[in-house]
């Protein structure tokens, strides 16, 4: 039984005064599902508890960091030890050595790797990188997707911008928006026209090899080995975002999966843990212009913190052990066939995109392979449907243009009970 939500409201009342919207990032607000967000205080596993004492299944997961689930014990002493020899010291310490090369191996693209804080920070400086080495401006991003908050990334992008279907951001200047040419993702027929524009121009494509901030989209075949090729022809580079990707589909992050290789890669999430780190990589002639050994500057005082790396280092090695893809791939294969049985057996024109632990169910009967797609979808029936799932003790991502991520942690049992809990709430609808 749902004990309810007395303490969640109380404690967001409080936050509401304090915090813009009640919440530091803005889907967490839950405005989507029209609802007052759940508070949380614990987690364990594939569960966390509410401060109201509910009990749910997790498919936040942090969104997306968490794929080993809540306090893995590897990583909680990790942290632990770390801790205790010292939070940060704004030095080269040798944690951040085993990680960069660690990353190096485990991740094709990439020779070099700069450690920074988050997913925002990686993407940022990629950009940077990728036009002072082509020494042009514009930059080629696909509508829908989510690099995070920089300036010259914020325009039609996908995650709670789209879910609270916010125009361009207000404080991005109209002289650095106008260097962000957009084209719907799968479309390599639109990406080949602004080559042909803008061609001598164009610093880099910057895409999400699976899109997972409009739902989650996987790359049509031949997408993004045309933008490989389409780049490599005009000298542009290649960045692929796999904050949300990387050692998240396969260990080898999505260039692995897909066999495509990009000149810059962006790391986030997976790769700090649940602390919070993010990262950037590729081509050592590249990253080498980055300072000390280049002019590109780019800096951080927390960069490298030896806490988060202790957390990442661990999540990484964790992760390399035997079949740790594989059970993940057979519990969200599981899930996505519940999925689909249940919502045949009901009727509700559905979609469902799936790669690896990533999973979204779309509440519309097209395929979604891009945002124009994505947003066909009955987002007030996905209220509904997120508000019966967490009754059921099942916490999903609250938004329809964000997808479910499975963890090493969550057993059979809590994947066919969410199956059930799926089927009741489709019933209801
Ligand atoms: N890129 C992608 C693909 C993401 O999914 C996200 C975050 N959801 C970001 C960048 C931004 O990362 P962060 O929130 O750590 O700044």
């Amino acid at each position: 039984m749902h004990k309810g939500f007395q303490r969640s409201i109380a404690y967001y009342e409080q936050a509401v005064k304090v915090i813009p919207g009640g919440v530091n990032s803005p889907v967490r607000a839950f405005k989507s599902v029209e609802m007052n967000p759940v508070v949380l205080q614990r987690g364990e596993g594939s569960r966390v508890w509410d401060v109201d004492g509910n009990e749910y299944i997790d498919y936040i997961c942090s969104w997306g960091p968490l794929i080993l689930g809540h306090s893995h014990p590897s990583v909680v002493e990790a942290v632990k030890a770390a801790a205790e020899k010292g939070t940060s010291f704004g030095a080269l310490t040798e944690i951040e050595v085993k990680m960069a090369q660690l990353v190096a191996e485990i991740v094709p693209s990439v020779e070099v790797v700069r450690m920074v804080n988050s997913g925002t920070e990686a993407t940022m400086s990629a950009l940077r990188l990728a036009r002072a080495y082509t020494r042009r401006n514009k930059i080629v991003k696909f509508e829908g997707s989510y690099h995070g908050h920089s300036d010259s990334l914020l325009i039609k992008a996908g995650s709670g911008v789209a879910t609270l279907g916010l125009p361009d951001s207000p404080g991005v200047p109209e002289n650095t928006a106008q260097h962000t040419l957009t084209v719907p993702y799968n479309d390599l027929d639109s990406a080949r026209v602004a080559f042909q524009k803008f061609g001598h121009d164009i610093a880099a494509v910057i895409v999400e090899p699976v899109a997972g901030n409009m739902g989650v989209v996987p790359p049509e075949p031949g997408f993004l080995e045309g933008l490989r090729r389409l780049t490599a022809h005009y000298g542009a580079l290649l960045i692929f975002d796999e904050v949300m990707t990387g050692f998240r589909v396969d260990y080898h992050c999505a260039q692995g999966k897909y066999g495509v290789m990009p000149d810059l890669t962006t790391l986030g999430k997976v790769i700090g843990g649940g602390l919070p780190v993010g990262a950037y990589g590729g081509r050592r002639e590249i990253m080498e212009m980055v300072a000390p050994t280049g002019p590109v500057y780019q800096a951080g005082t927390l960069s490298g913190n030896p806490l988060a790396m202790a957390a990442g280092y661990a999540t990484l090695q964790e992760l390399g052990k035997p079949g740790v893809y594989e059970q993940l791939e057979a519990k969200a294969s599981r899930l996505e066939e519940g999925f689909r049985q249940n919502a045949e057996e009901t009727g509700i024109p559905y979609h469902i995109n799936r790669v690896g632990s990533m999973v979204c169910l779309f509440f519309t009967g097209e395929r979604v392979v891009s945002y124009t797609q994505a947003k066909q979808s009955d987002t007030k029936r996905f209220a509904r449907y997120f508000r019966l799932m967490l009754e059921q003790g099942i916490l999903l991502p609250p938004s329809q243009f964000e997808g479910m991520f499975v963890s090493a942690a969550h057993s059979d049992e809590d994947i066919e009970r969410t199956i059930e809990a799926n089927r009741n709430a489709l019933k209801q609808l």
